[in-house]
């Protein structure tokens, strides 16, 4: 299956005598990148050595870290998210090839081409554009640099890797495109890699980082680190719906902190709005992806806010379990993926009761949140329920790591402006009214400089679609 998508936490430390506690901690730090499985790879010497499992970083970690009681001071980690394939530990991270092992984070386009190139050389194990990747690397034999640049010729995707050979050498690569975060810092000969850099302010270090640069391979050996521009020159790509969504709010995004990034995104809503601020009595909080935009919104238009839902911390991921169809456990519960989506937010009567409420969040799918909430309040005895979607309506596939699949499931997917998403949407959910911003309306903010993909919005994207997708796009 080439269609595996996926949205991870990577990161590495190299020189560090406080390998096992950093891995640790800045596994955990990225744990909302994914959630599914999680595992390091370091060097005792010898060879590398891969710890791995199912389940939380938490769970799975410092049990690994005590059977397995080895030494490194250089390794890396993954979190891995994954939507389609099961959740095998055969699937999980980092992964082997020969004298590779390669931790990713993101979506390759070009699969199946490469499926082809290197499927009959190598027996392949998994489903994955990832062990693909690794095929590339090895089949460089082992030489980091020549890997690094052969996959920058080879893959067509997002891309950010790092990656270990059986000499214990890493590099760390981020895609021609820079689709996904990837940040790095240094403290004394220590030097530190992850995907948002609240994994390096949670050990302690809270000087600015730098980004990795797209097109960029950093080598680490013996000899330290060093940084190498390999492919410069791409028009840059970076995925808008990782400040919008994807990222934790205490991360920094293009030099700004991601939770001031959302206030103003909320204002921008408000200021949009200012129309309708007359018949709106309350802002509701939906955490944690809409905490910011009501703030923002309330800071804007002065009207009062919230908490409108009490959020149960103890649901995981909703958004990708299985719908209730005879295969899982939670069938006997007779509660579909949209039930258990509005367990996680249970509006409040109290703080609700006769109000027109407004609750930004930050995007609309499939409607697996806010149909059911919306019925939930006014159960709960709301006047009035206005949702304001921050990310304009998602129309197209996303093939490049986030979990918008195919077309067909896609709400907004036929319509052709924002005010027919608005109306379509609002009836299909049964609110009083639904806005969502405009793709304009998201550039001051994002820091755009004609360097985002909004291609799940506008349908335009930077590549050739292969034929094996093409089947997503259809409606
Ligand atoms: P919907 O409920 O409309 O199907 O999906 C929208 C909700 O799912 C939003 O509240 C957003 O927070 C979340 N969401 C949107 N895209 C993704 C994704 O790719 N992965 C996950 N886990 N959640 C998402
Ligand atoms: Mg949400």
């Amino acid at each position: 299956m080439s269609g595996m998508k996926h949205n991870c936490g990577i990161y590495a430390a190299s020189n560090d005598p406080n390998l096992k506690r950093d891995l640790y901690i800045m596994g955990i730090s990225l744990q909302h990148r994914g959630q599914e499985s999680a595992g390091v790879c370091v060097y005792p010497g010898g060879s590398f050595l891969i710890l791995k499992d199912i389940g939380l970083v938490d769970q799975v970690l410092p049990k690994l870290f005590y059977e397995a009681d080895f030494k490194s001071e250089t390794g890396f980690g993954h979190n891995r998210y994954s939507t389609q394939g099961k959740s095998t530990l055969q699937n999980a991270q980092p992964v082997r090839v020969g004298r590779i092992a390669l931790g990713h984070n993101g979506t390759l386009v070009n699969t199946a081409e490469l499926r082809q190139k290197y499927g009959e050389k190598y027996s392949l194990r998994t489903e994955t554009d990832s062990e693909l990747i690794a095929c590339i690397f090895d089949s460089a034999n082992g030489d980091l640099l020549e890997g690094a640049k052969r996959c920058f010729d080879e893959c067509v995707g997002s891309y950010n890797l790092i990656v270990m050979n059986s000499d214990g050498d890493m590099v760390v690569i981020r895609d021609p495109w820079g689709y996904h975060p990837l940040h790095i810092t240094q403290n004394g000969n220590s030097v530190f890699v992850a995907s948002e850099d609240v994994a390096f302010f949670a050990i302690g270090l809270f000087k600015p980082s730098e980004e990795v640069m797209p097109g960029e391979a950093i080598l680490f050996t013996n000899g330290g680190a060093q940084r190498h521009s390999i492919r410069t020159g791409e028009r840059h790509q970076s995925c808008f719906f990782e400040p919008v969504y994807f990222m934790t709010y205490g991360s920094t995004y293009r030099g700004r902190t991601v939770k001031l990034i959302r206030d103003e995104l909320g204002r921008v809503a408000a200021r949009k709005e200012r129309n309708q601020w007359g018949e709106i009595d309350v802002i509701g909080v939906m955490r944690d992806s809409g905490t910011a935009y009501a703030e923002g919104y309330h800071q804007e238009s002065g009207i009062p806010i919230t908490d409108a839902f009490n959020r149960n911390r103890f649901l995981g991921r909703v958004y990708i379990s299985p719908e209730g169809k005879g295969n899982g456990p939670h069938d006997v519960l007779k509660m579909t993926r949209r039930d258990r989506a509005a367990l996680k937010n249970v509006p409040i009567p109290s703080l609700v009761e006769g109000k027109r409420i407004k609750i930004p969040d930050d995007s609309y799918v499939r409607g697996n949140t806010t149909e059911p909430l919306t019925r939930e309040l006014f159960e709960a005895g709301a006047g009035e329920v206005h949702w304001t979607l921050i990310s304009p309506p998602i129309r197209y596939p996303c093939f490049t790591g986030m979990d918008h699949a195919t077309r067909r499931e896609l709400t907004a997917a036929r319509c052709e402006t924002r005010e027919e998403a608005e109306r379509v949407i609002s009836e299909r959910i049964k609110a009083t009214s639904v806005r969502f911003l405009d793709i304009e309306d998201l550039k001051g903010p994002l820091n755009d400089r004609d360097d985002h993909c909004w291609s799940c919005l506008d349908g335009n994207y930077p590549f050739e679609l292969p034929p094996d997708k093409l089947g997503q796009l259809k409606l």
